[in-house]
C-alpha cells in the first residue's frame, strides 16, 4: 500500500501535467502566423474544406483538432510572378480563401480586425487571415498595395527569396546577387513600409536581406513580425536572425515567430537530406522525367520510404531551443510561431501536421514556462502586434 501511495505521488503531477496542457492548449488564442495551403490548393487542386490527411500538412478539420485559433495563410508566388503577373496571382489566391469561408461560414470568418478576431474566437470559429510572402506581388503599385489591404491581407513579407526592385532579399544579399542599385531599401521601400504603417498591415522581415531588416525596422513606426524564422546562432542557415537582429525586433516591440521547417531548425539537417537524396538518386531521375515539379519527386520519395525520412527530422524539443534562446535574450513578450506548414517538406518530430500544435503546448509546459508566458508565445504576442499596427 504505502509502496502503491509512493507511486501514485509520483505519477500524479505528470497525469495532472497530461491534462492540463490540453486544458491550456484549448482556452489559449493559438495564432499560426504562416501556412503555405493556398499554394499548395493551386499545385495540387485541393480545397481546404476536403479531408486531406497524408496529402497536405492542413485542413479545416485538423486545423480544428490541432486547436488553432487564428490561422495567418500565407499568399505565395515566386520571383517568376512578377510584373504583369504577381497581383493577379495573388488575387486568385485570396478569391479561394473567400471561397472556403464563404461555404464553410459555420466554422471560418475573415478576420480583418482585432475585434473581428475576437469574434471568430468567442464563436469558436477559425479565424482566417492572410500575408502575401514576396513584395513582388504588388508590382511596385502603392493603389495595388491598398487593394490587397481592401481584401484583408494584413502583413506583407517585404521579399521572398528573390529580391524587388525595391527591396535585398536574404538569398541575394547573401550570395551577392543583388539585382538593385544598392542593398536593402530604396526610396520607393521606404515609401511602402510607411504605406503599409499608414494602412495597418504588418511589416514582415522574414526572408529579407540583413540590410533591408535594418532599413525597414529604422523606419517603421509600428511593431514588425518576423512571419516564419529561426535563430541563425542555433542553425546558421542565411535567413535565420542574428542576435542583434532579434534585439531590434524587441525594441521595437516586434514579435519572431519560429519556422518548424527541420533545415531552419538543425544545422545537420541538409547534409541527412542530401545524403537521403542521393542514396535514392536513380529513382529521383526517372521521377523527374515523369513531372520536373521539384516537389512531386521529394514528396513520393518521403512517403516511399517513412522510416528514413523520421529519422532525418530533429526532435520537437530542438524547436523549443530556438524559442529558450530567445526568451533568455529578450523576453517572453517577442516569440511565438510561424509553422510554414504546407511550405516545408519536414519539420520536426512529431509534429506531423497542423494536428501537432497542442505537442508545443506540453512541451513549454514541461520546461517549466508559466501558463501566462504559454498564452503569449501562443497568440497574445502577436495579437498585440496586429493592435498595435491596426491602431489609426
Ligand atoms: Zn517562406
Amino acid at each position: 500500500m504505502y509502496k502503491l501511495r509512493v507511486l501514485f505521488i509520483f505519477l500524479w503531477p505528470a497525469l495532472l501535467s497530461a491534462q492540463s496542457y490540453k486544458k491550456l492548449h484549448r482556452r489559449a488564442i493559438v495564432v499560426d502566423t504562416h501556412n503555405d495551403f493556398p499554394n499548395q490548393s493551386m499545385e495540387k487542386g485541393v480545397r481546404f474544406d476536403q479531408d486531406l490527411k497524408g496529402i497536405t500538412h492542413s485542413d479545416l478539420k485538423r486545423m480544428k483538432e490541432g486547436g488553432i485559433d487564428v490561422q495567418v495563410f500565407s499568399i505565395w508566388s515566386d520571383g517568376t510572378f512578377g510584373a504583369g503577373k504577381g497581383f493577379a496571382r495573388a488575387n486568385r489566391q485570396i478569391d479561394s480563401i473567400y471561397v472556403w469561408t464563404g461555404r464553410n461560414t459555420a466554422t471560418m470568418m475573415i478576420a480583418k480586425t482585432p475585434a473581428d478576431l475576437k469574434k471568430a474566437v468567442r464563436q469558436k470559429k477559425l479565424a482566417v487571415m492572410m500575408g502575401m510572402e514576396g513584395g513582388h506581388m504588388m508590382e511596385d503599385n502603392l493603389q495595388y498595395l491598398d487593394q490587397l489591404y481592401e481584401r484583408g491581407v494584413r502583413y506583407m513579407t517585404l521579399t521572398w527569396n528573390n529580391s524587388t526592385s525595391w527591396a535585398s532579399s536574404a538569398q541575394d544579399e547573401t550570395r551577392n546577387t543583388v539585382p538593385n542599385a544598392k542593398k536593402g531599401l530604396n526610396i520607393l521601400g521606404e515609401q511602402i513600409v510607411k504605406r503599409m504603417n499608414d494602412l495597418g498591415m504588418i511589416v514582415d522581415l522574414s526572408h529579407v536581406g540583413e540590410q533591408t531588416f535594418w532599413d525597414a525596422i529604422n523606419i517603421s513606426t509600428k511593431p514588425v513580425i518576423t512571419s516564419h524564422s529561426c535563430v541563425y546562432q542555433l542553425c546558421p542557415v542565411f535567413r535565420n536572425l542574428k542576435d542583434e537582429q532579434i534585439k531590434a525586433i524587441a525594441k521595437n516591440g516586434g514579435v519572431i515567430h519560429l519556422n518548424f521547417f527541420s533545415g531552419f531548425l538543425d544545422s545537420g539537417f541538409s547534409k541527412r537530406n542530401t545524403d537521403f537524396l542521393q542514396l535514392h538518386k536513380q529513382e529521383r531521375d526517372s521521377l523527374k522525367a515523369i513531372n520536373p515539379e521539384p516537389y512531386f519527386t521529394e514528396e513520393y520519395l518521403f512517403a516511399k520510404y517513412p522510416a528514413e525520412v523520421k529519422s532525418l527530422r530533429p526532435p520537437l524539443s530542438l524547436l523549443i531551443d530556438h524559442l529558450d534562446y530567445i526568451v533568455k535574450l529578450v523576453g517572453t513578450d517577442h516569440v511565438g510561431l510561424g509553422s510554414d506548414f504546407d511550405g516545408i517538406s519536414s519539420a520536426p518530430q512529431q509534429l506531423d501536421d497542423v494536428t501537432g500544435f497542442p505537442l508545443i503546448t506540453k512541451a513549454l509546459q514541461d520546461r517549466g514556462y508559466s501558463k501566462k508566458d504559454i498564452r503569449k508565445i501562443l497568440g497574445e504576442n502577436f495579437l498585440r502586434v496586429f493592435r498595435a499596427n491596426s491602431a489609426k
